[in-house]
C-alpha cells in the first residue's frame, strides 16, 4: 500500500504540531506518530518556555544560553530563537495557550537555574501539557491535516540522493491498510507513504536509557535511519542528565522535579542533611555534584528540600510535582524528597541549518531530534519547547517555497544555488555544498 501526500511529519510533540500548522492550507499534510498523539515529551514538559521580556534582557539571555551551552553553541541559530521568541508565544496565545498572570492580568515570569533573571513563562507545572492540548486541537480542526497514531517511521524511501517518504508499521485496522498491503510476521501493516517533503519531528533518545525522564518509545529512530543513509549527524555525544528526579525502585519513565523549583528557593541535601552545590548552577554542573556526593555517600540520591517555598506555591505552581510525591509517599511542604539525576535531553541530533534542513534534500527535522547547535554542549532550561517552535515555524516557510519550487520546475536550479551560496558561508557545511552541487542539474 502507498499513500501520497504533499508533507509528511512524522512525530506530533510540539515541533511537529506546530510546523503542520504553519503550512499552507492548499497542501495536504499527513502526520505519523509511534503512540498517542498525546504520548511525547512536548506533553510532559513542566517547567515553561522562555521569551525574551524586552530588548535590555536581550545580551544577558543571549549570554546566559551561551554560558550553558559551553559556548559551543551555533550563534546564529541562538540569535534567530532568541528574536522570535515573542511573536511564537503570542502565537501560543492566540491558539488559546494560558501562562499565569498576575492580579493585573500581566504575564508572570519564573527563573530556572543557569538563567540571570526571571524570564519564562509558565502554566502551573504542566506548561508542556497546555501548550501541547492546544496545539494538537488547533491541528484537528485543520481539513488539510490527517494523523494517524500508532504508526512509526522504519526507514526512508530515498532515490539515494533525496528523501521521498517514508516506510511506516501501522496497526492491522489502521485506515491506511488497503487489499494489496503487505503484513510483518507480527501483524503489522507495512505502508510506503510518498511525500513531497518529509519531516522528522521525532522527539529524543530517553527509551534508550534505563533511567530517563522521557516516555520509553523516544527511542532516536530518526538517528538510526540517518545513519542507515549517510544523513549527517551533529553532536551525538550531548545528552543532557537533568539533576532532579523523583528516586524510586520502581521500574519505568523517571518523574522529573522541575528546575523551576530550584529556581523558586529549593534546595539540594546531602545524606547529612548539609547543602554542598549551588542549586542554580546548569544542569550538568549540578548533577555532577549529586554524583560525586552520591559516591561519597554510598547512597542511590540526595534530597530536595522545599522548605524555603510557601505551601502555597508549592500546592498551586507545582500542584502536578506535589500530588505526585503524595502518591510516593513524599509531602514536600514537609519534608525533604529523594531525588536522583536521569537522562533527559538531547542536544545533538540530525544535522540541520537554520531553515531545518537535513543534509538530504526533501527531508527537515526539528524539535529534539534535530541539531541546528542552538544548545550547545548543554540546553539551558526551557529553551526546548521555544527552539521546536522557532524552528519547526522555519522548516513550515522553507517548505512552502521548495514545493512551490518543485511544481514549477523552473527555478529548482534557483533554489539550489540559493541553498549553495547559503550554505557556503559555513564552513562546516562544507559536505552539504558539495551534495548540492552535485545534486543541479547538468544543464
Ligand atoms: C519530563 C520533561 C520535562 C521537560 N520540561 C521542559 C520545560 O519545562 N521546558 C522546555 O522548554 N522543555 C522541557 N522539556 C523538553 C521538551 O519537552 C522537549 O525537548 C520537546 O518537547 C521536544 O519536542 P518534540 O516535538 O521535538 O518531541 P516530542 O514531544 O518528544 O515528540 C516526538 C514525537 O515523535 C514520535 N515518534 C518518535 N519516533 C517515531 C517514529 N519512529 N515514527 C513515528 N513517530 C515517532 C513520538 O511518538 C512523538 O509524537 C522536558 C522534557 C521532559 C521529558
Amino acid at each position: 500500500m502507498s499513500i501520497n501526500t504533499d508533507v509528511l511529519i512524522v512525530g506530533s510533540g510540539v515541533a511537529g504540531l506546530y510546523c503542520a500548522l504553519k503550512l499552507p492550507r492548499d497542501k495536504k499534510v499527513v502526520m505519523i506518530t509511534k503512540a498517542s498523539p498525546e504520548e511525547c515529551d512536548s506533553w510532559l514538559a513542566q517547567g515553561g518556555i522562555c521569551v525574551l521580556r524586552n530588548e535590555e534582557d536581550y545580551d544577558a539571555y543571549y549570554e546566559d544560553t551561551l554560558r550553558a551551552g559551553h559556548y559551543e553553541n551555533d550563534r546564529s541559530s541562538v540569535d534567530i530563537m532568541i528574536r522570535s521568541s515573542g511573536q511564537a508565544i503570542e502565537d501560543l496565545i492566540s491558539y488559546g495557550v494560558e501562562f499565569e498572570r498576575d492580579e493585573n492580568g500581566d504575564l508572570k515570569y519564573t527563573k530556572e537555574g543557569a538563567h540571570s533573571a526571571p524570564r519564562i513563562l509558565f502554566h502551573q507545572d504542566v506548561t508542556g501539557k497546555e501548550i501541547t492540548s492546544m496545539l494538537l486541537a488547533a491541528v484537528k480542526k485543520l481539513d488539510n491535516v490527517e494523523i494517524y497514531d500508532h504508526t512509526t517511521m522504519v526507514d526512508i524511501i530515498t532515490d539515494g540522493e533525496a528523501c521521498e517518504g517514508v516506510v511506516a508499521l501501522a496497526p492491522k485496522d489502521s485506515p491506511l491498510v488497503a487489499e494489496n498491503t503487505p503484513f510483518t510476521d507480527d501483524g503489522r501493516a507495512i505502508i510506503d507513504i510518498k511525500a513531497k517533503e518529509v519531516v522528522w519531528a521525532c522527539g529524543g533518545i530517553g527509551g534508550l536509557y534505563e533511567h530517563s525522564t522521557n516516555f520509553p518509545h523516544m527511542t532516536g529512530d530518526a538517528l538510526g535511519i540517518a545513519l542507515k543513509h549517510n544523513i549527517r549527524l551533529r553532536n551525538p555525544d550531548y545528552v543532557q542528565i537533568h539533576p532532579t528526579t523523583l528516586y524510586s525502585e520502581k521500574p519505568g519513565r523517571s518523574f522529573l522535579i522541575s528546575e523551576s523549583v530550584r529556581g523558586e528557593g529549593g534546595i539540594l541535601l546531602n545524606d547529612k542533611g548539609e547543602r554542598f552545590v549551588d542549586e542554580l548552577l546548569p544542569r550538568d554542573v549540578v548533577s555532577k555534584a549529586i554524583f560525586d556526593e552520591m559516591k561519597k555517600s554510598g547512597k542511590k540520591h540526595v534530597w530536595l528540600s522545599m522548605e524555603n517555598i510557601d505551601e502555597d506555591t508549592i500546592k498551586h505552581h507545582f500542584q502536578n510535582i506535589y500530588e505526585t510525591c503524595l502518591k510516593e509517599g513524599y509531602d514536600c511542604t514537609k519534608e525533604p524528597i529523594p531525588v536522583v539525576p536521569a537522562q533527559h535531553y538531547f542536544m545533538g541530533g540530525v544535522d540541520v541549518n537554520s531553515d531545518s534542513r537535513t543534509s538530504m534534500q526533501h527531508l527537515y527535522a526539528i524539535g529534539e531530534t534535530s541539531c541546528n547547535g542552538v544548545h550547545g554542549a548543554n540546553r539551558l532550561a526551557s529553551n526546548s519547547l521555544l527552539e521546536s517552535l522557532v524552528f519547526a515555524q522555519r522548516a513550515a516557510a522553507r517548505i512552502e517555497k521548495e514545493i512551490g519550487d518543485i511544481e514549477n520546475d523552473d527555478s529548482k536550479l534557483l533554489n539550489l544555488n540559493e541553498y549553495v551560496n547559503a550554505s557556503l558561508v559555513f564552513a562546516k557545511y562544507k559536505e552539504s555544498v558539495l551534495n548540492a552541487i552535485k545534486a543541479i542539474p547538468a544543464s
